[in-house]
């Protein structure tokens, strides 16, 4: 009887303990991915995952193809789906590796039930995280709530070793009955047609996991010289974009994990640069830890403090602050990258955020609900968390008296303007003395640059002094609360 590996967030070949697991059955293979959207509770994904998700699958889909199998394309709900593919095929166990939202953990555990109740053998494995959250605990035993102590912690516990695919590649007859054998990637159309705006995400990324192994190639051969010093300039090309091959799985923090401690074996990268790239990983896996124990993450303020905070309901605002029309050129480079590109810097994203919460009193859910649907990187835990981070409602957040003032972040981090200028074209001909503040710079260098500020680009939509005030005296309402 046929082994099922069901995939889920885990969209790749190598270092899949699933996969490796019904391998090492012995039994013939039969491999499914099911798209969702029925499920209750499933936040679905936004548009531009769903056009990573498509590529993805196609690459998956290939790779699977040249071992002479085949993925089995299904939509619906999944606790139903698995069943009757499972049925189907007279498969006799099924395989996947674990997710960590609580409506997908309610998914797996009926129909874990359910298969099992049937006869079947269900196994799961830790696909994604170096340490699953409820393997990291405090001294009494509990949560976690504050990175540095998490992170102590988890660094001490055992990794698993990398799961090495063995025995044969060999697949179990397709199902007789049509219906069974699934859709076609195009019937699902993940990827935009008309209007087709994921260009500039084509031009950026190769999703998969080939694309996933070349940037961490990359990361190693350049990005991770200078990592720990440079990870925060936008302008220059020190981070890994692994993101998005992360939140699809494929690539895991194990591999990552592995190659970086054969490169610090070989001397070719830095303690430093690894160390400080090793922490970032960490992060995702505290946000994860956060989303386990506090299941509801993207909805209700950590703090509850926060419940009270007098939001701005300004929508035009927050339409100019999406559009990247804000009038202060690091925040809109910054909305425009995510727009074309799918993705923004990390530094970049705590500057954009900072700007929407406190500059524009906009709820923090509002941005993480955008860039839900606007990261081709968009996560459950790292999106959420890192807005209420930002917001100063999350678990070890940022005070939230501490406000970025965009002008000196951008002449900080992006020091010559040239990450302004590549996506602020037009602002490209300022000098950089002007480029993060156009509005101080003399008439005839405005001219000369071609600028009409409030024609050709806005002018400041909040003057930064009189919205930090404002800032503090809202967050000062709810500070004795
Ligand atoms: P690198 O610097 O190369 O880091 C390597 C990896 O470490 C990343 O791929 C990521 O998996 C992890 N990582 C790095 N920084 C963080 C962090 N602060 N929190 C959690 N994990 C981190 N990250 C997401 O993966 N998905 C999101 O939806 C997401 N939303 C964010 C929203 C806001 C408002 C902010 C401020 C940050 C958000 N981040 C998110 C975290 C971070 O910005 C991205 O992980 C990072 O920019 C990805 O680029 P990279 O792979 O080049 O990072």
């Amino acid at each position: 009887a046929p082994a099922l590996v069901w995939f889920r967030d885990d969209l790749r070949l190598d270092d899949n303990p699933a996969l490796d697991a019904a391998l090492a059955s012995g039994r013939p293979l039969a491999l499914l991915y099911v798209l969702d959207t029925f499920s209750p509770n499933l936040r679905p994904i936004g548009g531009a995952s769903r056009w990573w998700l498509g590529r993805s699958l196609a690459a998956l889909e290939a790779a699977i193809a040249a071992k002479g199998g085949r993925l089995i394309l299904k939509r619906g709900a999944a606790e139903d789906v698995v069943q009757k593919v499972a049925q189907d095929l007279g498969a006799g166990a099924v395989f996947w590796n674990r997710r960590y939202g609580a409506a997908e953990i309610a998914v797996d555990t009926a129909l874990k039930a359910a298969l099992t109740a049937r006869g079947l053998a269900v196994e799961s494995f830790n696909g994604a995280l170096l340490h699953e959250p409820w393997t990291v605990r405090t001294q009494a035993g509990g949560p976690f709530r504050v990175f540095t102590p998490f992170y102590r912690n988890a660094a001490t516990l055992p990794l698993r070793p990398l799961a090495r695919p063995h025995g044969a590649w060999r697949f179990a007859p397709a199902p007789a009955d049509a219906a069974s054998k699934g859709d076609s990637l195009a019937d699902w159309s993940l990827e935009p047609h008309a209007p087709d705006w994921a260009g500039g995400m084509r031009a950026a990324w190769s999703p998969g996991e080939q694309g996933a192994r070349q940037r961490l190639e990359d990361l190693l051969d350049r990005g991770l010289k200078g990592y720990a010093e440079l990870r925060d300039r936008p302008d220059l090309d020190h981070v890994s974009r692994l993101s998005p091959h992360l939140r699809f799985g494929e690539i895991s923090p194990h591999q990552i994990r592995a190659a970086l401690r054969h490169a610090e074996a070989a001397g070719t990268v830095s303690p430093r640069d690894t160390g400080k790239f090793v922490s970032e990983i960490y992060w995702r896996e505290f946000s994860y830890h956060l989303l386990f124990h506090n299941p509801d993450l993207a909805q209700a303020n950590f703090n509850a403090r926060f419940d009270a905070f007098e939001w701005a309901a300004n929508p035009e605002a927050t339409r100019a602050w999406r559009r990247g029309q804000t009038g202060y050129p690091i925040v809109d480079a910054g909305m425009r990258q995510l727009w074309q590109t799918g993705w923004m810097h990390n530094r970049v994203r705590m500057v954009v955020a900072s700007f929407l919460i406190k500059h524009l009193l906009t709820d923090w859910r509002q941005g993480e609900a955008w860039f839900w649907d606007t990261l081709v990187d968009a996560d459950p835990a790292s999106n959420p968390a890192s807005w209420q981070w930002v917001a100063g409602s999350g678990a070890d957040a940022a005070p939230y008296f501490r406000i970025f003032n965009p002008v000196t972040q951008g002449e900080t981090f992006d020091p010559d303007g040239t990450y302004v200028r590549r996506f602020v074209p037009e602002l490209a001909a300022l000098p950089a003395a002007f480029i993060q503040k156009p509005w101080v710079a003399p008439g005839e260098v405005l001219a000369r640059a071609g600028v009409r500020l409030g024609e050709t680009y806005p002018r400041p939509m909040v003057d930064h002094a009189e919205a930090r005030e404002r800032a503090l005296e809202r967050y000062g309402r709810i500070r004795g609360v």
